[in-house]
């Protein structure tokens, strides 16, 4: 009696706040370990079970949402995932919401697999993990494999689609229903502010991951340099944090131990690819890249850990510097250019005055 009367008044007395604040991350649901996780990592996640990953944290996070934004060339669905708190199931519920909003982009090429499941594992733990305070900071949206034809192909992937096309670069053309879905179903109507386009590298290299933002000079320079400068550092040092190598992305046509002649180059400049396709866009943009030997199986696990500690990186800098970012993307606004803006606030589209299609021509 005594006891339980003790603990009433614990109960009664206990502030609320320090209630929430010790109560431990909710427990992983046991149906959300990936298909790579449950082999032990001897194996990559199959598209149905990615689809099958997301349907479930679908059905039990209430912050989560899922819709289909279009279908592959093979007909496989391609979705999107909305995470966050209040859960948003449309594009103007994450502007009302006046947080910043990230989208991150993965597997655009198929053989690139550590993206897919480092973003699994990320996605749960926005939900039911140490993350979850993110959700009250930031929007998450999430397409969990753009090129799901090319994820399937061969023992592990293809780079291209099923047609032979590099989707990555197709953000201009549109000419393959995956980079349209992307653009059509994402970019357009949500308008993120931060884009993360997530890949893996082949061939020889030192470092265990790599970031680099958009090299366009038609990117604005506000959000370049927080690209460049913040974003990228908050990624570096996540990475390096938990005792990996980091270095800017770069390309490498040869072993420089070998044939140094051949050097290294930067990356490219155009607009096609997502890197840059973003950045022109005005979101604050950054390309990833984890080390992958030829055989896309092989250190699966670790590679999926630098994705997931790279966007948690990301993330967590994004939770810590939302207004700066919606700054940096929203003085992008022009005034002449409010139609087309992707980043204009739907406070300010509501107060526009009534279109005239004659004044800016007749296609819009
Ligand atoms: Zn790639």
């Amino acid at each position: 009696m005594m006891l339980s009367l003790r603990l009433l008044l614990l109960v009664l007395l206990t502030p609320l706040g320090l209630v929430a604040l010790e109560e431990p991350a909710q427990a992983i649901p046991e149906s959300l370990r990936t298909h790579a996780e449950r082999s032990d990592w001897s194996e990559l996640t199959p598209h149905d079970e990615v689809l099958r990953f997301y349907r479930e944290l679908t059905r039990l996070a209430p912050e989560a949402r899922m819709s289909r934004i279009g279908s592959s060339r093979e007909g496989r669905p391609l979705h999107l995932v909305t995470l966050s708190r209040p859960a948003v199931s449309e594009p103007w519920e994450a502007q009302a919401s006046g947080r910043p909003i990230l989208f991150i982009a993965a597997q655009v090429h198929g053989d690139e697999q550590a993206r897919k499941e480092g973003l699994m594992l990320f996605a749960r733990e926005l939900a039911f993990g140490d993350l979850q305070s993110l959700l009250d900071e930031l929007v998450v949206l999430i397409v969990p494999q753009i090129n799901p034809d090319g994820g399937e192909a061969g023992s592990w992937g293809t780079r291209a689609n099923r047609a032979g096309y590099n989707v990555n670069w197709d953000y201009i053309r549109l000419v393959n229903p995956e980079a349209r879905a992307v653009v059509q179903g994402v970019l357009n109507p949500w308008r993120p502010h931060v884009i993360l386009d997530a890949h893996e590298l082949t061939g020889f290299r030192w470092y265990d991951f790599y970031a680099l933002h958009p090299s366009n000079l038609n990117v604005g320079a506000e959000v370049r340099s927080l690209a460049a400068g913040p974003a990228t550092r908050a990624v570096e040092e996540a990475i390096k944090e938990a005792g990996y190598t980091y270095f800017p992305y770069h390309l490498q046509p040869s072993d420089p131990t070998t044939i140094p002649e051949e050097g290294i180059l930067g990356a490219g400049y155009a607009a096609r690819t997502l890197r840059t396709y973003g950045g022109v866009r005005g979101a604050v943009t950054l390309l990833f890249e984890s080390r992958r030997d030829d055989d896309a199986r092989v250190d699966l696990e670790p590679r999926t850990r630098w994705q997931r500690l790279a966007m948690t990186g990301l993330a967590e800098w994004i939770a810590a510097n939302g207004q700066e970012i919606l700054d940096s993307v929203l003085s992008r606004v022009r005034p002449v250019g409010y139609l087309i803006e992707p980043h204009l606030p739907i406070h300010r589209l509501r107060s526009l005055p009534a279109v005239s299609w004659e004044r800016y021509g007749s296609d819009p």
